[in-house]
C-alpha cells in the first residue's frame, strides 16, 4: 500500500507559526510590521504580539538597535533576496539590548515585496564570546608586558654581570701582578708559601669571574666567535699539557687520540674550542680518582665547505646518575650541591660549553653511569682550510720501514703511538708485558729482522723498565735497539738513571705527535756527518732537549739600531733558548735576508736609513730579492698605543711586542708564531 502524500493543513501551519522557538516576522521594506509570532514579541519583552506590533508601527518605528545594521540588512536583502546568519542587536521594550541572528528572505505578496524573517536570540552565546575575547585580549596584553619586563630584566642581569665581572677583574689583575712581582723578590720560605697561596686563590677567583663574564656575554648575545686558521691537534695537545700535571698528581693517565682523518688545519675559534675541551677534561680529571681520561677526536661529517668534528672526553670517574644528567647543562647546576661537597666549582662550565658548541653550530651531550665513568661529547662545525695537512719537517733520515715495538697499557696512548708511527711508515708491533717483549725481540733478532726501537711505558705489569733496559743492553744481539721510555711520573734524577742504563730518550706524558717526531729524528740521526752524529747520539733525548734542539734550529734576525737594545734583546733571546743574528737598520736587514734564509725577523720600527714599516713592505713584495717573503715579522716598538698594532699588521707584519720587551710576552709571541711554521 502506498503512503498517501502528507499535506500540512492550514491549522498545522498556524500551530507551527504560533509555537516556533524562533521569532517569525513579516515586514515591509518600509519597516512596517505586518505580522509576528508570539515568540518574537516575547523575545523583545512585550506582553503580546499585538502590543509589539502596535508599539513599533505607531510609536518607535524600529526594533533594530543600530540604524546602520538595519540599512545593511535591507541592502543585503535587496541585492540577494535572502540573508543568512545576519547578526545584529535588537532593542527590547525595556530599552535593554539583545543579540539576534536573522535568516530572512524576500517574498512577493500581491505584487508587494515583503520580508520574512526567522530570528534567534543569541545573547548568551555573544556574551560568552565577548567574555572570551576580552579575556584573550587581556592575556595578550599581560604576555606582552611580561615579555617586555623579562627582556629588560635579562638584559639588566647580563649587563650587571658583565659590569661586575669587569670591575672585579681589574683589581684582581692588580693582585695577581703584584704577587708575581713579590715572588721575584727575596722572601723567606714562609713568605713564599703565603704569596703562592694568594696567587693560587686569585687565579681560581679569576677563573670563576671569567666564567661569569663569558656566560653573561653569551647570554646577552654579545659574544662573537673568531674565524681564523688553526691546528686542531695543537689545541688538543695544549689541553693535555695543561691538565697533565694535575692528572699525574692524582696518578691517572691522560691521553689524546686524534683520528688520522681529522684535518689538522681548519678555520674557527681556537680559543673557544680550547675552553670547551678544558672545561670537559678539567671536569674529568676532577671527578676521576682512578684509571684514565682520554680526549678522542673524530671526523663526523664533511661537506664541500665545512667539516664537523666530534670531540669526546672519556673518563673512568665517579659518573653521573641518569636522573641528574638532564639538568647538567643548565647554569649553576651541580650533581652535588650540598655545602659539604667534595668537589668545588661554579656549575657554569657545562652551561658555557653548551652555549659555545651551539655558537659553533654543534651539539653537546653525555653518556654516563654512576660509578662507571662518563663520556662527554660535543660536535663543532668548522670551515675547511686551504692547508690540508700538518707539514712536519722532512726527516733527514728515513724512518719509514723501521721496526718499532710498543709496550703500553693505556689503550688510548697505545692507539695514538701506533697511529703516529704507522703514518710515518714505521712497522709497529705490540707487546703486552716484559716477558713477551723480550721474546719478540729475541725471535726477531734470530730471524735477522731485528727491531730498531722499543717504546716502553714505565708501568709494566711484570718487570720494571730498568730490568728490561738491563736485559736488552747486556745482550750482544739486542744491545743496538734504541730504547725510548715514556713516563707519567717524571721524578727528579730518573732521567739520568735511565740514561746510564742505556736508554736513548725519556719522555714524560702526554707525548705530543710533534715531540715523538722530533724524538725519532734525534734518536735515529743516522745520516748526520760522523761528528754531528756523535754529538747527536750523546744528547739524551728528553722533552727539554727536544725543545732546545727545535729552538736552536730557528733562524732569527734582529733588526735594531740601538746597541743597548740590541744587547738586551739578544740576551733575552738567549735566555729563552734562541740564537739570533743582528743588523742595525732596515736596509741591512733586506741585504741579509737576500743572502740567507731566516724564519723570523724581530723588527724595530724606528731605524735610520730604512725603518721597519718600509723594510716589511719590501720583504712582503714578491718582486723583491729576499728569499723568504713569508718570513714571520714581529714588530718591536716603543709606542704601546692603540692602533699601533693595526698599523704594523697593515704593513704586512705578523705580530707585535711593545718595548720595553717583557721576556714572557716575547716568549709567548715567538711560540705562538712558531707554531704556525715548521722549521726545516
Ligand atoms: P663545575 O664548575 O661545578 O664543575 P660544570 O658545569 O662544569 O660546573 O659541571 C657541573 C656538574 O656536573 C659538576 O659539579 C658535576 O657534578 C657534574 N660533572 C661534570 N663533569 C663530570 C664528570 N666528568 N664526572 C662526574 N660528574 C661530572
Amino acid at each position: 500500500m502506498t503512503q498517501k502524500p502528507f499535506r500540512i493543513s492550514d491549522d498545522q501551519y498556524k500551530n507551527i507559526y504560533e509555537n516556533a522557538v524562533e521569532g517569525i516576522l513579516h515586514s515591509s521594506f518600509q519597516g512596517i510590521i505586518l505580522a509576528s509570532n508570539p515568540t518574537m514579541s516575547r523575545m523583545l519583552g512585550y506582553n503580546s504580539k499585538d502590543e509589539f506590533i502596535k508599539f513599533i508601527n505607531e510609536e518607535s518605528g524600529s526594533f533594530f538597535a543600530e540604524q546602520t545594521s538595519y540599512d545593511e540588512f535591507l541592502m543585503l536583502l535587496k541585492s540577494y533576496d535572502t540573508v543568512s546568519n545576519f547578526e545584529c542587536k535588537f532593542l527590547c521594550k525595556d530599552r535593554n539590548i539583545i543579540w539576534v541572528s536573522i535568516h530572512a528572505r524576500v517574498l512577493t505578496d500581491n505584487d508587494n515585496k515583503i520580508i520574512e524573517s526567522f530570528i534567534q536570540d543569541i545573547t548568551v552565546r555573544k556574551m560568552v564570546e565577548e567574555a572570551l575575547q576580552t579575556a584573550y585580549e587581556e592575556m595578550e596584553k599581560r604576555v606582552e608586558e611580561r615579555t617586555f619586563e623579562l627582556k629588560n630584566a635579562n638584559k639588566a642581569k647580563g649587563d650587571f654581570l658583565a659590569n661586575m665581572s669587569h670591575e672585579i677583574r681589574t683589581p684582581m689583575n692588580g693582585i695577581i701582578g703584584m704577587v708575581g712581582l713579590l715572588l721575584d723578590t727575596n722572601l723567606t720560605q714562609e713568605q713564599i708559601d703565603c704569596a703562592k697561596t694568594i696567587k693560587n686563590s686569585a687565579d681560581s677567583l679569576l677563573d670563576i669571574i671569567n666564567d661569569i663574564l663569558d656566560f653573561s656575554k653569551i647570554d646577552a648575545g654579545k659574544f662573537k666567535l673568531e674565524n681564523i686558521e688553526f691546528d686542531i691537534r695543537k689545541i688538543v695537545e695544549d689541553v693535555a699539557d695543561l691538565l697533565a700535571l694535575k692528572a699525574h698528581q692524582k696518578n691517572i693517565e691522560f691521553a689524546t687520540v686524534v683520528h688520522h682523518e681529522v684535518p689538522s688545519f681548519v678555520k674557527g675559534d681556537p680559543g673557544r674550542l680550547r675552553q670547551i675541551l678544558l672545561n670537559l677534561s678539567g671536569n674529568s680529571v676532577k671527578f676521576t680518582d682512578k684509571g684514565d681520561v682520554a680526549i678522542r677526536v673524530n671526523l663526523e661529517a664533511e661537506t664541500e665547505k665545512n667539516i664537523t668534528i666530534k670531540f669526546m672526553v672519556i673518563d673512568t670517574g665517579i659518573g653521573i646518575p641518569e636522573h641528574n644528567q638532564e639538568v647538567l647543562f643548565k647554569s649553576f647546576s651541580q650533581v652535588d650541591n650540598t655545602s659539604t661537597r667534595k668537589y668545588g666549582g661554579t656549575g657554569l662550565g657545562l652551561a658555557i660549553s653548551k652555549q659555545l658548541t651551539e655558537l659553533m653550530n654543534g651539539n653537546i651531550g653525555l653518556t654516563s653511569k654512576s660509578g662507571k665513568g662518563s663520556t662527554f661529547w660535543f660536535t663543532a662545525v668548522f670551515e675547511k682550510s686551504a692547508i690540508t695537512q700538518t707539514i712536519l719537517p722532512a726527516l733527514p733520515i728515513n724512518i719509514s720501514g723501521k721496526r718499532m715495538i710498543i709496550i703500553e697499557d693505556n689503550i688510548s696512548n697505545r692507539e695514538a703511538f701506533c697511529t703516529y708511527l704507522s703514518s710515518w711508515g714505521c712497522q709497529v708491533s705490540l707487546a703486552s708485558n716484559g716477558k713477551e717483549l723480550l721474546d719478540l725481540l729475541y725471535n726477531a733478532s734470530t730471524k735477522g729482522e731485528p727491531f730498531h726501537a722499543v717504546i716502553l711505558d714505565q708501568m709494566i705489569s711484570d718487570m720494571t723498565p730498568e730490568m728490561i733496559g738491563h736485559a736488552i743492553k747486556s745482550n750482544p744481539y739486542l744491545k743496538d735497539i734504541v730504547l725510548i721510555l715514556i713516563t707519567s711520573l717524571g721524578l727528579r734524577g730518573d732521567a739520568a738513571r735511565f740514561k746510564d742504563i742505556g736508554f736513548a730518550a725519556y719522555l714524560t706524558k702526554p707525548v705530543k705527535r710533534s715531540q715523538l717526531y722530533e724524538c725519532m729524528l734525534m734518536v735515529f740521526g743516522e745520516n748526520y756527518t760522523k761528528s754531528e752524529e756523535k754529538e747527536y747520539k750523546e744528547v739524551f733525548v728528553t722533552k727539554h732537549s727536544i725543545e732546545e734542539a727545535k729552538k736552536s734550529k730557528i733562524r732569527i734576525l734582529l733588526a735594531e739600531d740601538n746597541p743597548v737594545n740590541q744587547k738586551l734583546a739578544l740576551r733575552l733571546l738567549a735566555k729563552l733558548g734562541y740564537k739570533a743574528d743582528v743588523v742595525g737598520n732596515g736596509k741591512e736587514a733586506i741585504k741579509v735576508l737576500t743572502d740567507k734564509y731566516y724564519d723570523i725577523v724581530l723588527m724595530d720600527m724606528q731605524m735610520p736609513e730604512m725603518d721597519g714599516y718600509e723594510a716589511s713592505k719590501v720583504i712582503r713584495d714578491t718582486n723583491s730579492s729576499v728569499c723568504n717573503h713569508n718570513i714571520i715579522i714581529i714588530a718591536m716598538t716603543a709606542h704601546a698605543m692603540k692602533g699601533d698594532r693595526e698599523k704594523c699588521i697593515e704593513s704586512g707584519m705578523d705580530d707585535y711586542v711593545s718595548k720595553p720587551i717583557q721576556p714572557e710576552k716575547l716568549s709567548q709571541t715567538l711560540e705562538k708564531q712558531l707554531s704556525r711554521i715548521n722549521v726545516k
